[in-house]
């Protein structure tokens, strides 16, 4: 398989080419020459499979520079149930039985306790695959406010050759999600403590990115949701959530889906377009809703910061959304000179309108969205939780709010994005009480922390890097 980029590049890397990349070189972003279409048999022969062969059956469609016996073996390693929690790694829950029936799949059984440790679980083996096939290192620089930074660590902690210096904004995080990161003593995680927001963190990481020497001669390089690895791990649980849903070939279901910079769903985008039945994938927004504005109108408006709130479901706070460009450049039949034109230099002028027929096409594309506020989220976690006995995270409850609006007669599955336990705040609003947590996490705020405070400077951070890659 072959990979290009959504604004025309001419190069055709392969899959390790790109791997430890991020944008292509014209500022696009890597997508397969073309999706594998999965045929009738194959179906029929994956529903006997555990999680780590389904993955090994989809990744090695995608993936044709590792030999596939150490493909499978770096598969089988990070799809286990002492990582995951559970032998079946996402399990599905069934909420109700009207229509079809409404399902939970539980992504967020990992490490982190959110869907993000089901992508990058499997880049920190990759990651330290290839860098030892290569004999090369790479130092992972990156911001966080939450989900993704803690994901990354755990993914690259103890990992030879990789070291991580992960920039948060200082005192902003939960108690909990801090914790998470700075409780780690491994030697290569670096928690950088930044005195102010989380755009001072990103404006740090792009100005040090920016920096192409220091760049080149620390090996930096990042995690983002951009990866095109990334995505390509989370295709494997749309496949795994229908095999469960569903007893023969010919049933559909939908995919409700709470998004942020659109890398969950565009996975779902990518396991429709090779062909897995699927009805409609739903986009759930919360008040940051230039995803919903987008499929409802055709319009795709940018925020600017004054425009973006904070929620209670902070991991879908989004001013644009960073994946968008791949459905967009699959929407208009792969026209890269379009895209490039409504993408090229960041979004012109904030935005772009399709015309009406390129909207339409959304439909074809299984697509529809909705959005939901910090009151229906409260509202759903209530009713939820007496309805069915199950507490969900409020990035959930957007996903089971917008859902409740939109199914059909085939079964509707909600992708559960992170535990309960990470937001408790808002889960006492709702219930009363904490939620609960899984075992082995009681007393993660009182553990011994490891992190460096830095003032809001570019000079301090390079200085840090410098200092601890001798
Ligand atoms: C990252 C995240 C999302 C948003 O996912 P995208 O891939 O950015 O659309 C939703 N919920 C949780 C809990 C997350 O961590």
């Amino acid at each position: 398989m072959k990979y290009l980029s959504t604004r025309g590049d001419a190069a055709r890397p392969r899959f390790c080419d790109i791997l430890l990349e991020g944008l292509a070189p014209d500022g696009g972003l890597y997508l397969p020459e073309r999706y594998p279409r999965i045929d009738d048999a194959a179906l029929t022969r994956w529903r006997g499979l555990s999680y780590a062969e389904l993955a090994f059956e989809i990744l090695s469609l995608y993936i044709d520079d590792i030999p596939p016996a150490d493909l499978r073996e770096i598969v089988s390693r990070t799809y286990t149930a002492e990582v995951f929690g559970t032998p079946d790694i996402v399990p599905l829950t069934r909420l109700d039985g009207d229509r079809g029936g409404l399902y939970l799949e539980a992504l967020s059984n990992g490490p982190t306790l959110a869907f993000k440790d089901m992508a990058m679980q499997l880049l920190g083996n990759l990651f330290e695959y290839e860098l030892g096939r290569r004999g090369e290192t790479l130092n992972i620089l990156g911001a966080t406010s939450g989900d993704t930074g803690s994901a990354a660590e755990y993914a690259m902690r103890g990992k030879r050759g990789i070291r991580v210096f992960m920039l948060s904004p200082h005192g902003r995080m939960s108690p909990f999600q801090q914790a998470q990161m700075f409780s780690l003593q491994d030697a290569n995680i670096h928690n950088l403590a930044v005195e102010g927001v989380f755009d001072d963190c990103q404006d740090i990481v792009k100005a040090v990115s920016a920096d192409l020497a220091f760049k080149r001669d620390k090996r930096i390089g990042t995690v983002n949701s951009i990866n095109w690895a990334r995505l390509l791990a989370q295709v494997v649980y749309y496949f795994a959530g229908w095999l469960q849903a569903t007893t023969s070939n010919e049933q559909r279901v939908s995919f409700t889906v709470p998004s942020g910079n659109f890398g969950n769903v565009c996975a779902g985008h990518v396991a429709r377009m090779m062909g897995l039945p699927i009805e409609r994938l739903v986009v759930a927004t919360n008040e940051n809703d230039v995803l919903d504005e987008f499929f409802r109108t055709g319009r795709y408006r940018v925020r600017g910061s004054a425009e973006t709130h904070e929620t209670s479901s902070p991991s879908m706070d989004i001013s644009k959304a960073s994946n968008f460009e791949r459905f967009v450049f699959d929407l208009l039949g792969r026209d890269a000179q379009r895209t490039k034109q409504l993408f090229g230099d960041d979004v012109p002028r904030g935005g772009f309108t399709l015309d009406a027929a390129e909207h339409a096409r959304v439909r074809e594309f299984g697509f529809v969205s909705g959005r939901s506020s910090h009151a229906d989220r409260v509202e759903t976690i209530r009713t939820i939780a007496q309805a069915s006995g199950v507490v969900v995270d409020p990035h959930t409850a957007d996903g089971l709010q917008v859902a409740a609006g939109l199914r059909g007669p085939e079964p509707m599955i909600v992708l559960e994005t992170a535990l309960p336990a990470k937001f408790s705040a808002t889960i006492v609003e709702a219930l009363g009480r904490e939620p609960s947590r899984p075992a082995g996490l009681q007393d993660i705020e009182n553990r011994p922390k490891r992190f460096t405070v830095m003032p809001v400077s570019v000079d301090a951070v390079k200085q840090y890097i410098a200092q601890n890659t001798r």
